[in-house]
């Protein structure tokens, strides 16, 4: 399955929406972008800092984007100029994609208990979890009914992981944001989603120790005995973020081939 790519089509055509949390080519935002580009979409992107946006203007670019904007999340006054701008230019949005998390690298390994300070916990929850409402407030604003939103979460909010710590806890309150924001934003006939996705090969991966265990452990556990696709993350964004999703919100979809339903792996010794 690995050289399969979803086929091009207009799923998305004359849809219009925000991608935030590009970093490079091997970020899950850009996997879903150039899907929902392949499907039609017109994408606003944003970018943190002069460095990354070297990296990001290219892959807008390549996608046709005409507007590349910077973003720090935790920066209100960046937000609303983000979504003014959007408003100014295209008067709305139709889709939101939210790939954004951050935490002190020094935390995300050994002992919870030990390493976790109230400054990190504090900033992790900002940028990991607060920014999702931070975003989808000021989006909804600009959306009107068939809007949808989707961010990205990972299985340490349900289950204990090595490393995962307390991004597991920021992704717990993202997972929780996501289902307040849609009961808020249902009647307005808006939809809110969050992907779990499985370990991926990205800057924000390399940050937890032992990272790359969990994208092998990931491929030997799950059901289907296979890495986590990109193609499948973005195929299930695009789902959510299409009109094929219209009656899914409050939900949180596990793309991971089946990893988060093992209890033991194949081959422990049960008995
Ligand atoms: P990535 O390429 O490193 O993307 C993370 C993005 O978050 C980067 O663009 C980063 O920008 C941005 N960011 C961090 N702090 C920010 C801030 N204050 N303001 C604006 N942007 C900020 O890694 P990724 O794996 O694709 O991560 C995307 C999302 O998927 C994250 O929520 C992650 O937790 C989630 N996820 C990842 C995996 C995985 O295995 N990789 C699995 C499940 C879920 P900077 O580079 O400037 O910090």
């Amino acid at each position: 399955m690995s050289d399969w790519t979803l086929p091009k089509g207009d799923l998305m055509a004359g849809k219009r929406g925000i991608v935030m949390g590009v970093a490079n080519d091997k970020s899950i935002a850009w996997g879903i972008a150039s899907q929902l580009a392949a499907q039609g979409a017109e994408i606003a992107f944003t970018f943190q800092g002069e460095a990354l946006e070297k990296r990001v203007r290219p892959l807008a670019e390549s996608v046709g984007s005409q507007i590349l904007l910077e973003c720090d999340v935790t920066n209100d006054a960046q937000l609303d100029a983000v979504f003014d701008r959007l408003k100014t230019v295209w008067g709305g949005i139709d889709f939101l994609v939210h790939a954004i998390a951050f935490s002190d690298k020094n935390e995300l390994k050994g002992s919870f208990v030990e390493n976790t300070t109230r400054e990190n916990f504090l900033r992790t929850m900002d940028i990991s979890a607060f920014s999702w409402v931070a975003c989808g407030k000021r989006a909804a604003a600009l959306m009107k009914p068939g809007g949808s939103m989707v961010t990205l979460t990972y299985l340490g909010a349900e289950r204990v992981l090595p490393s995962y710590n307390v991004m597991g806890v920021a992704k717990a309150a993202l997972e929780a944001c996501t289902r307040y924001m849609a009961r808020d934003l249902g009647p307005s006939g808006l939809r809110v989603n969050a992907i779990s996705a499985g370990p991926m090969r990205t800057l924000a991966l390399a940050g937890i120790q032992g990272g790359r265990g969990l994208v092998s452990t990931g491929r030997e556990w799950s059901l289907m005995k296979e890495d986590t696709s990109m193609e499948g993350i973005a195929g299930c964004a695009l789902w959510l973020l299409s009109d094929l999703g219209r009656s899914t919100t409050g939900e949180v979809v596990h793309v991971d081939a089946g990893f988060h339903v093992v209890g033991l792996p194949e081959g422990v010794d049960a008995g």
